[in-house]
């Protein structure tokens, strides 16, 4: 058995446990395995170990990378989609999970008018209102949810969050309780549908199965540790 497959086993059954926990149902959970900066060998091991979505942060590691796997995997992009890469990137991905601002989604509805696309999105929302993070401020997205719903080519199925980095899996539940409450004040506020939640990674899924991520993303504890080396290209963009 590879490492690849008994990693995957294991998240799947923590992914269980917590849904029972919860008292919910554990086929609610879509695991996204994230193979951004991983090779496509990695990416062939989990899907012969019968994972199918995949997740990537960058359109030109994508692009490169999702011809060279079976067509039966599925994409989704997780990361801060640059402007200039949105027509590149709507044919590769089912489900955009950071959209993190209004005139971004504005550019992607323009776009996907264009091309025939009909974009499934998540409105990206920096909960803990970090700094450094994208994302919408939970105010920001009330008062400019009206015009979001607006762009009629985007199909907005819900949110997404990156809780603070924290040792602690526990520290960060109140993200997660706090991006569901606002989903739920949404929900109410327009009259509208945001059935999916995407939020927990390799150190806090558990807690966000807990507290109802429909969809969580992770990398590491599937793939093992991503390599300096790429992380520090990366970083240099
Ligand atoms: C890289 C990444 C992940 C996966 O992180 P791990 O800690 O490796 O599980 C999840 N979500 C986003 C947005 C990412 O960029």
């Amino acid at each position: 058995m590879s490492e690849i497959f008994q990693r995957l086993a294991s998240v799947k059954e923590t992914i269980v446990k917590a849904a029972v926990i919860a008292g919910r149902a554990p086929d609610a959970v879509e695991l996204i395995a994230v193979s951004k900066m991983n090779p496509p060998e990695a990416v062939r091991d989990a899907i012969d170990a019968g994972q199918l979505i995949f997740g990537e942060s960058r359109v030109q590691e994508a692009r490169v990378k999702i011809p060279m796997l079976p067509s039966k995997a599925r994409w989704h992009f997780i990361g801060h989609l640059q402007k200039n890469k949105i027509r590149h990137a709507l044919p590769l991905f089912e489900l955009f999970h950071g959209i993190d601002s209004t005139a971004l989604a504005r550019d992607m509805g323009r776009i996907a008018e264009e091309t025939g696309a009909r974009p499934s999105i998540l409105l990206e929302v920096n909960v803990a209102d970090e700094a450094s993070k994208f994302g919408f401020s939970p105010e920001t997205l009330m008062r400019e949810m009206e015009e979001l719903l607006g762009f009629e080519r985007l199909q907005i199925e819900g949110l997404m969050t990156i809780a603070p980095l924290a040792e602690e899996p526990e520290h960060s539940r109140k993200y997660f309780v706090a991006l569901r409450e606002l989903r739920d004040s949404l929900e109410r506020e327009f009259r509208v549908a945001l059935p999916r939640l995407s939020m927990g990674m390799s150190g806090d899924y558990a807690v966000a199965v807990e507290e109802g991520a429909t969809l969580v993303r992770v990398g590491t504890a599937i793939f093992g540790e991503r390599s300096a080396e790429v992380e520090r290209l990366k970083a240099e963009g």
